[in-house]
């Protein structure tokens, strides 16, 4: 089932990276992965302004859990004032530092998603360090540096339960269209582990589901 028009349309007037047929195929996923492992709980690590967890929020709701969203909501590298992905409107004219949190809550509140989507404010190999509960859904769209990939990889793939589903974002095989970490510090050592398998791939979204 599709996400339903109305969050459809606020997914693409939100700030941030993913495109209609990616968030679609998110979405897709998630809502498979909801029929798999029902009531276990969802992982966005890297929420931006929310533009991705409007698609995977109400897919949560719509398999009756909740999705977790983590992010410092203080930018990537990639993000920062010089660099190729900087909007100045997300930075915050008290600190200087960029901040998210604002949009994102905007965003998740006019989506009528507060009961389905959490937001966990802060760095996410510390909240993966102390994360406890087998993941149905994980999302990594983080820090996309080697450093980050590596770390989003380490912390957070051995809580995706066995039979859910890791997607991966802006995976890139060709460096000619993107940044090689997604691919070579995410995708490449999860299919190197024999832990997951691939099950389908839309632009650079991947989906791969735990077999071991
Ligand atoms: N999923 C979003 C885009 C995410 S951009 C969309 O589809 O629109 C990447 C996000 O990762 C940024 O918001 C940044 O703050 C966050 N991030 C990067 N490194 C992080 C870290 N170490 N801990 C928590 N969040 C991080
Ligand atoms: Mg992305």
């Amino acid at each position: 089932m599709p996400i339903d028009p109305a969050l459809l349309e606020l997914a693409l007037a939100t700030k941030g990276f993913m495109s209609a047929v990616e968030g679609d195929a998110l979405h897709a996923a998630a809502l498979a992965a909801g029929t798999a492992l029902p009531g276990a709980p969802w992982v966005e690590v890297g929420s931006y302004c929310g533009r991705s967890t409007v698609w995977l929020g109400a897919a949560a709701r719509e398999s009756g859990t909740v999705l977790f969203a983590v992010d410092h909501h203080r930018g990537s590298e990639e993000n920062q004032a010089g660099w190729e992905h900087h909007d100045t409107e997300v930075v915050d004219p008290a600190t200087g530092q960029m901040d998210t949190l604002p949009f994102f809550r905007r965003a998740i509140h006019d989506a009528g998603l507060e009961q389905s989507v959490v937001a966990v404010v802060g760095p996410s190999p510390v909240v993966a360090r102390h994360w406890a509960a087998p993941v149905g859904f994980l999302f990594i769209d983080g820090g996309h540096g080697e450093a980050p990939a590596r770390d989003d990889y380490e912390g957070w793939a051995p809580h995706v339960a066995i039979g859910g589903t890791l997607a991966i974002h802006d995976v890139f095989p060709d460096p000619a269209d993107g940044g090689r970490p997604p691919y070579e510090q995410i995708y490449l050592p999860a299919l190197a582990s024999g832990r997951f398998e691939e099950i389908s791939a839309t632009g650079s979204l991947r989906v791969l589901t735990r077999v071991g």
